[in-house]
């Protein structure tokens, strides 16, 4: 199969292409596309063969089940028993990186969900994920644009690197502003669960709502969970990350000394004094110390230390705190091996 690869305008997306994709779609084909998170990879979420293309394409297990993209809450409403919590929720946060898993409706296929009786829902905030949801004029199944357990695609590059062949159509609408995936939220239980600390901030949704039913961090019993995406080894590049605890720099040394390629993921010294790195095989990149500036660049350079041929790479430690919980958690599953 030949891989597409259509150029739109991030903000303004030419009518004529998103109607070349929403027909795709129409006809039971795979169209990645650009949201304010990362990449997705889209099919019509009412077309049981379509979404079983999405698995087979990404080699994602089965039991995983997938997001359905909506233009709005009305659409959502379609597809889910609607709660007022969902409404509160959908009025403050939609469209935007916030998917509410509720309970389905018959009308949404067994393979979207993995036979499970819930649906996660979002309406994506990015223009062409709307012009295409509004264009194709059904719902779309859409996990992230990558092979299963690898990084997410922040630009089509990545997507075309990971699914050349094996989808019809990549919408390029640029890189992703987000930069990590979306906060997943269920609202099947009296009290709403944090099922993945994503793009939007537990404490901006705890300011709507209330405190909300959260895992242990890291706990290695979450396999267990409802979320059966929340595998241990996920978001991973080719090389094995670790997290430095204490000196990143030390760690990154020692690792060039013994002949690895290595990439390190430092933050700028508090004293603006940064100690020198002229070594051939270490690439340094300075992230920003908040966590909206850490999570647009983090999969961008990941992808960028891949494409490098890094083998090793080093991450100083993000803060302990709640603003940070989704960049923690994509690391440490980064680091799992
Ligand atoms: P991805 O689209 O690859 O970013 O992954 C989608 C995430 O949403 C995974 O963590 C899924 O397990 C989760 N998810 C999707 N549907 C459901 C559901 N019905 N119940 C719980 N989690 C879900
Ligand atoms: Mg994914």
């Amino acid at each position: 199969m030949l891989t597409e690869l259509l150029k739109v305008d991030a903000e303004h997306p030419d009518p004529r292409e998103i109607a070349r994709a929403a027909e795709a779609v129409r006809r039971g084909e795979l169209v990645a596309f650009p949201t304010e998170t990362v990449y997705g990879l889209g099919a019509d979420a009412l077309n049981a063969a379509a979404v079983a293309r999405i698995y087979e394409a990404k080699g994602r297990p089965e039991r995983n089940p997938l997001i359905v993209h909506v233009p709005d809450a009305a659409a959502a409403r379609e597809l889910a028993t609607w709660t007022q919590l969902a409404d509160a929720l959908a009025a403050r946060f939609w469209p935007g990186p916030l998917t509410l898993v509720l309970p389905k409706r018959d009308i949404v296929p067994d393979v979207v969900t993995a036979g499970g009786s819930t649906v996660a829902l979002r309406a994506p905030a990015h223009p062409v994920a709307q012009a295409l949801l509004r264009a194709a004029g059904t719902p779309l199944a859409a996990p992230s644009a990558n092979r299963s357990s690898g990084i997410s695609a922040t630009r089509a590059e990545h997507v075309l690197r990971a699914l050349d062949g094996r989808i019809e159509i990549i919408l390029d609408g640029g890189p992703t502003q987000g930069g990590i995936e979306s906060t997943v939220l269920s609202l099947v239980d009296a009290q709403p669960r944090l099922l993945r600390p994503g793009l939007l901030n537990v404490e901006q949704i705890e300011a709507i709502i209330g405190p909300i039913a959260r895992n242990k961090e890291n706990d290695e019993s979450s396999q267990s969970l409802p979320s059966p995406g929340m595998l241990t080894r996920h978001y991973a590049p080719k090389a094995a990350l670790e997290l430095a605890l204490d000196d990143g720099y030390a760690r990154a040394l020692e690792l060039v000394r013994s002949r690895h390629r290595v990439g390190w993921l430092r933050f700028a010294p508090a004293d603006g004094v940064s100690k020198p790195f002229a070594i051939d095989r270490l690439r340094v990149y300075v992230m920003p110390r908040d966590p909206e500036g850490y999570a647009a660049l983090l999969y961008d350079t990941l992808h960028a230390l891949d494409a490098w041929g890094a083998d090793h790479i080093v991450v100083d430690r993000p803060p302990m705190d709640d603003a940070w919980l989704a960049i923690r958690d994509r690391l440490t599953r980064a680091a799992a091996r």
